[in-house]
């Protein structure tokens, strides 16, 4: 699992309560955190939103991989697993 043709990936929090998440459908409201991913359609830039949690769930294949990588490269990392 990856996270296929995604170029970036960024935390923010919602300035509206307009955007859907692309898992559960449901809306992501202000001020919560939100994970957008830049999605480059044919050179229209159309960024998805999705709750944070929904996001981690996801791409827990990809988070484990990077962790997996993380470590491997000497970088110490410490989760609480509170996602
Ligand atoms: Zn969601």
């Amino acid at each position: 699992m990856s996270l296929g043709e995604s170029m970036a990936v960024w935390i923010e929090e919602s300035p509206s309560s307009r955007a859907e998440c692309r898992v559960c459908h449901r809306l992501i409201s202000k001020g919560e955190k939100r994970v957008g991913e830049d999605d480059n359609w044919r050179g229209f830039w159309s960024p998805r939103y999705y709750h944070l949690k929904c996001w981690i769930r996801q791409n827990k294949e990809f988070i484990k991989e990077l962790l997996q990588a993380l470590r491997e490269n000497g970088f110490e990392v410490d989760l609480d697993g509170k996602a």
